[in-house]
């Protein structure tokens, strides 16, 4: 599709941030080229719509981003999966083991009900710990995850092999 180089070419590498010897993925400059920004809606809109699916869950922080208008164009609804302690109602949470240390992600009780169909967004994929976590929440209410989608992958992480095969489906390839 023509419109991925766009979007590549939209993605800025910040060497050596959060620590030294990290190559950040920085979508807030694709955020800034309002075609790219649609252009990356757009493809996940065209994948997803008319599928049947009820729920766009978007992990906290970037999640919030891309997953909104999505849900917004499917007619899903969105389902925010954050932080520990950011969400005010009852939760269920999921523990994820990261390189060094652990974390956590939480979603609303009642905001998913079992059988819904749902999609999980971020913005990349690194290991898939974190995408991994938001499945096992989602699939713990009895929703089925139909699908992963991420604007960027670093395939050489392999975190394909953390999602228990289900499909992921991104536009962007960095090694
Ligand atoms: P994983 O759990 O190792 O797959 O890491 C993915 C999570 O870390 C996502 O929520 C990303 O937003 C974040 N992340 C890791 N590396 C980067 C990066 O280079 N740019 C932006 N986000 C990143």
């Amino acid at each position: 599709d023509p419109r991925l180089h766009g979007i590549k070419t939209q993605i800025r590498v910040v060497p050596n941030f959060p620590k030294s010897g990290i190559m950040f993925q920085d979508i807030t400059t694709l955020l800034l080229d309002p075609k790219a920004f649609k252009d990356t809606i757009d493809l996940f809109v065209e994948r997803y719509k008319g599928k049947n699916i009820s729920v766009v869950a978007g992990i906290e922080a970037r999640g919030f981003i891309f997953g909104p208008p999505i849900a917004l164009a499917i007619g899903a609804k969105f389902v925010p999966l954050r932080k520990p302690k950011k969400l005010p109602g009852k939760v269920i949470s999921q523990e994820y083991i990261l390189e060094y240390g652990r974390d956590c992600l939480e979603m609303h009780v009642g905001a998913v009900e079992a059988g819904e169909r749902a999609i999980v967004v971020d913005d990349l994929i690194a290991t898939g710990g974190t995408l991994g976590a938001a499945m096992d929440l989602l699939e713990r209410v009895g929703a089925e995850v139909v699908e992963c989608a991420c604007v960027i992958e670093l395939p050489e992480l392999k975190g394909r092999e953390r999602l228990n095969g289900k499909p992921l489906y991104v536009l962007v390839e960095y090694f």
